[in-house]
């Protein structure tokens, strides 16, 4: 999960102004107790290194997404247009036409990765009927609380079904944030491709309809990354290689802000323009992030439709 403080807590600190731009991520919390749940072990380096990168998702480079707003005030039923524009981030960034490349400090400019993914709206269903992309379901839930209603929105009475997860990658907006309490809300998760996640009625990315379409805002992209089974660089919390990958520098921490250039951790230059940061400066992949995100897709399953 993504999380974003309040920005009351911003108020209350108000000699850190960046606070309100500060995410946490919870996808490791939500894969574990998955993997718990079942008996499993939580160690989810070694989950993911099991993880068959050839066959776990989809077939072909086009990822078709099917939206599905779930909604209880009028508010939350965004419009079309806030799809599409989440879309087409996701497309800009996943193709590595992102203009915030720019960015990207000269250290990290040979290691940005293009993963070549295209996300496209379904133009079909299920069922072979033409279709928008974009179903809207009206529901009595005033909120999803992340942490104990982790799945609710995917399935009846309180959300709806997930289109086969083997041919669409699922996105649920709702409400994740209104009803949370204490310093951090919820901006979106997505679970790690292990555990029996993939194709199973859980599986795709849960975003909050307001937090999670700002303008800048890379919460899909991030989460997405997870979908298709990047970790966080910082995820072992000590100096050793957690996401296995040599092109992201070995990290032991988040890093949120982008305002020193030269930060070092564990001894080398931080890239925290990396998507799977934390920083709210984040804007590349790497070469070998992209490369296994390839992998995963790259699999056995027949898309219905591109
Ligand atoms: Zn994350």
């Amino acid at each position: 999960m993504l999380r974003k403080t309040f920005l009351l807590l911003a108020v209350a600190f108000a000699a850190a102004p960046l606070a309100a731009q500060t995410e946490h991520c919870m996808a490791h919390t939500i894969t574990q107790r998955h993997l718990q749940a079942q008996g499993l072990s939580t160690d989810l380096a070694s989950a993911m290194a099991q993880v068959p990168r050839g066959s776990v998702r989809g077939g072909v480079q086009t990822v078709p997404v099917v939206v599905h707003v779930v909604w209880n005030t009028a508010a939350e039923n965004i419009p079309d247009a806030s799809i599409n524009q989440m879309v087409a981030q996701l497309n800009l960034d996943y193709q590595q036409q992102n203009t915030d490349l720019s960015q990207v400090r000269a250290a990290f400019t040979g290691v940005i990765g293009n993963v070549g993914f295209a996300f496209c709206l379904a133009s079909l269903d299920p069922n072979g009927n033409a279709t928008t992309g974009i179903t809207r379901t009206q529901t009595t839930e005033t909120w999803f609380d992340p942490d104990t209603e982790t799945d609710d929105m995917k399935s009846p009475p309180k959300g709806i079904t997930a289109w086969d997860p083997d041919s669409y990658l699922n996105i649920w907006v709702c409400d994740i944030t209104s009803g949370a309490t204490g310093g951090t809300v919820t901006v979106g998760y997505a679970y790690l491709p292990t555990g029996g996640v993939v194709g199973s009625n859980i599986d795709g990315f849960v975003i909050d309809y307001d937090y999670g379409f700002g303008t800048g805002e890379r919460t899909a992209t991030h989460e997405i990354g997870h979908y298709f089974g990047l970790l966080h660089p910082f995820d072992n919390n000590n100096c050793t290689n957690a996401d296995g990958f040599a092109d992201t520098p070995t990290t032991d921490s988040p890093t949120f802000s982008c305002s020193n250039t030269t930060l070092q951790k564990c001894g080398v230059l931080t890239q925290y323009e990396n998507f799977m940061d934390y920083a709210s400066c984040s804007v590349m992949f790497t070469d070998q992030q992209s490369a296994s995100m390839a992998g995963v897709l790259n699999g056995t399953c027949q898309p219905a439709q591109q």
